[in-house]
């Protein structure tokens, strides 16, 4: 029984010291030091990005203008000729 007990004490403490360094290993390897850089790099990327425009729609564009509309119910984009806004239902005509 007391056999039973020093091993298991003796596993834990054989478990443990390996984990930390396993741990102490990979926290001071180049690989940490490289994402850890990586991650300071999208950091100050994502602080300076502008805010993102909105896309091109075909009402911004004149050629397309004539033949698209925007729903002034929903902002959808719809055919210039359509009497009804195929996603909100608002009669257009
Ligand atoms: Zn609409």
């Amino acid at each position: 029984m007391l056999a039973i007990v020093v091993w298991l004490i003796g596993m834990l403490v054989f478990f443990f010291v390996l984990f930390n360094v396993i741990q102490h290993a990979l926290n001071t390897s180049n690989m940490a030091k490289d994402l850890a850089e990586i991650k300071e790099l999208l950091r100050e990327r994502a602080a300076s990005r502008a805010p993102a425009s909105p896309p091109p729609v075909p009402g911004d564009i004149p050629e397309l203008r004539k033949i698209y509309d925007r729903c002034p119910g929903c902002g959808h984009i719809v055919e210039a000729r359509a009497a009804v806004c195929p996603e909100c239902g608002l009669n257009l005509s």
